[in-house]
């Protein structure tokens, strides 16, 4: 049984596919469509006060680089050696193979990167540095050898850390260009920037849903929207520890639900004091408050067993476990983008430090697919030969009997032939 101690609807994926959004940004692809760089500057112009070009060429970077602190750029290289350390394991887990499944015949696979990549790095509301080591250092770990970084002026300036991150992170070409206009301009390529094969990154609505839109025209990693959080707590998890990470997610903005399901009513109440105390005195309210004030929930349910079934239901992004014997976890629930095991680690290690990527499937979208990894950026393809006469007259023989009971003529014939050439099997046409 589930008790509410505060309830919100659960969000889907209908309230970001709903139609002002769809909309608005089928009108701004359009535009960019027709209108390339002019579209993309018009649009840069109206919603981020950007007149400036948008690619910061070598000189550019280097000085934005110049500006920023040595601690700053200290921790770029030590959050993106993490990131990269990870992504290569994972890489290394991909294997090309090739097995003899009959005499000469020999089938092969293969992981191929893409060969330009677009790495999308949000900044609307703050400047996402660490969107750039996931998007770009998984990128160059695949050996993608095109990647496009596109990142939103913050305030009217250049975000210098995001753009220190893309460089260090190996990126190709680095353009200030946010939302619709510069999803559509990798996605579709305009006079100045060369369509990419992929599209990777997180963003706010508009960017998730210029994504979806534009799938089929360009390949994308997964569909990345507003941040979630969901906790699973036992009757001896730490409740100022779970309000404090309820409100570090709550902040991304007023789109990002916040949940807890306990199966302690005690901590649930204790969790909601803590966040009622919290919330007014953080910087971030303006994004915390509304966030919890609509998408936060309290759930009570009876047991553990009931709360990863919950928990599955909501298919969050990130799940934070905070039980007794955390690991159960991995056993027991199946729809998630991502797991932090204990109190030790948090989804602000996953988001800006420890290593595992943090561009996740929000909306539900973690029951059909995980977050951007390496393979992502990957083609899995196949080739065949066969080198043995005998084997190939054999399967010509299968083939032009397999090929007349689907009624492909001209199929069973290119088996008929090689049946006749290899083995001397007159066919009957
Ligand atoms: P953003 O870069 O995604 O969006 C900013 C852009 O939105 C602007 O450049 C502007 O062009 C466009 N925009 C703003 N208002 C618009 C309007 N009315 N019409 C059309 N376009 C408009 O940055 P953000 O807004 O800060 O959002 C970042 C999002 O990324 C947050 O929701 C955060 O939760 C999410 N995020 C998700 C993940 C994930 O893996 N799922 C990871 C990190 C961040």
């Amino acid at each position: 049984m589930v008790l509410h101690l505060k309830s919100a609807p659960t969000k889907s994926f209908a309230d970001t596919a709903q139609h002002d959004v769809a909309a608005r940004v089928a009108a701004i692809v359009a535009d960019v469509r027709r209108d390339g760089d002019a579209a993309v500057r018009r649009y840069a112009e109206q919603f981020d006060g950007w007149t400036g070009p948008t690619r910061l060429d070598d000189a550019r970077v280097e000085e934005v680089v110049a500006t920023l602190d040595p601690q700053v750029v200290e921790d770029i290289r030590f959050v993106q050696d993490q990131v990269r350390t990870f992504a290569q394991a994972q890489r290394d887990t991909l294997v090309d193979l090739e097995v003899e499944t009959l005499p000469g015949v020999r089938l092969g696979q293969k992981h191929v990167p893409v060969q330009a990549a677009g790495a999308y790095v949000p900044g609307g509301k703050y400047p996402l540095t660490a969107s750039a080591h996931m998007t770009v250092v998984t990128a160059k770990v695949a050996g993608v050898p095109r990647v496009v970084a596109c990142t939103p002026p913050i305030r009217g300036e250049v975000p210098a850390a995001t753009v220190a991150a893309m460089k260090l992170a190996g990126a190709d070409e680095i353009h200030v260009l946010g939302g619709v206009q510069a999803i559509a301009a990798m996605a579709l390529g305009t006079e100045s920037i060369p369509a990419v094969n992929l599209l990777a990154g997180p963003g706010n609505p508009y960017v998730a849903e210029a994504k979806r839109q534009l799938f089929g025209e360009v390949g994308i990693d997964l569909f990345a929207g507003p941040t979630e959080i969901l906790v699973v707590a036992d009757e001896g998890a730490d409740p100022f520890l779970v309000a404090v990470d309820l409100l570090s997610q709550a902040e991304h903005g007023p789109e990002s639900p916040a949940v807890l399901i306990t199966t302690s009513r005690t901590l649930g109440e204790q969790v909601l004091a803590h966040v009622e105390r919290l919330l007014p005195g953080m910087p971030t309210a303006d994004y915390a408050g509304p966030a919890w004030r609509d998408w936060g929930q309290v759930l009570v349910v009876d047991d553990l067993d009931e709360a990863y079934a919950l928990a599955d239901r909501f298919a969050s992004e990130h799940v934070q476990v905070f039980t007794a014997d955390p690991r159960e976890a991995l056993e027991k629930m199946h729809d998630y983008g991502a797991l932090f095991l204990g109190e030790g680690t948090c989804v602000s290690y996953g988001d800006k430090v420890i290593g595992t990527n943090h561009v996740l499937p929000t909306l539900g979208a973690a029951r059909y697919t995980g977050g951007l990894w390496v393979g992502k950026y990957l083609r899995t393809v196949t080739y065949q030969e066969i080198t043995d006469p005998a084997s190939s007259a054999r399967l010509g023989e299968v083939c032009g009997r397999a090929a007349r009971v689907e009624l492909f003529e001209g199929h069973a014939r290119s088996g008929d032939v090689r049946a006749w050439k290899h083995a001397g099997r007159r066919a009957a046409w």
